[in-house]
Parts: C-alpha cells; sequence; structure tokens
C-alpha cells in the first residue's frame, strides 16, 4: 500500500517582513501608484520622486524581487516602474532559460 503524504491545508504565505523596513511607510500612495489617466510630465516628475525613495531603501533588492517574481502590474516597486519591471522580468527569465 502506498503512502499519501498529507499536504498542508493552507500554502505557505510569503514573507512580508522586509516591509517593515520599507523606505516608502507613511509615504503617500498616489507617489507610488499614479491616479488613472495620469499624463506626462506629471507622471516622470512622480515616478522620479518615487524612484529617489526608492534609491535609499534598506529593503529594495526584495521588494524588486517580490514584484519582479508575481504578477505585481502596477506602480513603483523596487525602484522600477511597471516597464522597466516588465523588462526585468524578461531578461531574468531569458538568463533562467540560457543557464
Ligand atoms: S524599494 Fe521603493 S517601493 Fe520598495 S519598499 Fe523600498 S521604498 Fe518601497
Amino acid at each position: 500500500m502506498s503512502q499519501v503524504r498529507r499536504q498542508p491545508a493552507v500554502l505557505p504565505r510569503p514573507n512580508w517582513g522586509w516591509q517593515d523596513a520599507a523606505a516608502c511607510r507613511g509615504e503617500d500612495l498616489l507617489l507610488f501608484f499614479g491616479p488613472d489617466g495620469e499624463r506626462q510630465p506629471e507622471r516622470e516628475i512622480r515616478e522620479h520622486k518615487a524612484k529617489e525613495i526608492c534609491a535609499a531603501c534598506p529593503v529594495r533588492v526584495e521588494c524588486l524581487n517580490y514584484a519582479v517574481s508575481r504578477p505585481e502590474k502596477y506602480g513603483t516597486w523596487g525602484g522600477l516602474n511597471e516597464e522597466e519591471r516588465a523588462a526585468e522580468r524578461r531578461r531574468r527569465m531569458r538568463r533562467a532559460n540560457a543557464a
């Protein structure tokens, strides 16, 4: 008789501990997630301010890894906007496929 391994009833939750040290804690969310219909140059100015905060963030790498590994479509995460994150995601996939 084969043995059936019991699976945990709940999948492990992602580790959100890095968020405790996030430099964006307490900042206006609109700085990282722009309003609907936002145009240039307002978007570029807003993203620049968000990226300045990210540049000094002690958990930037963890934040970026989280956002790139999930379908986080919107906002600035780890110092990258949506398009930059999509490019980073493709770059990582190419690198993984080449390995
Ligand atoms: S990298 Fe930017 S978005 Fe991510 S936690 Fe740090 S400040 Fe927030």
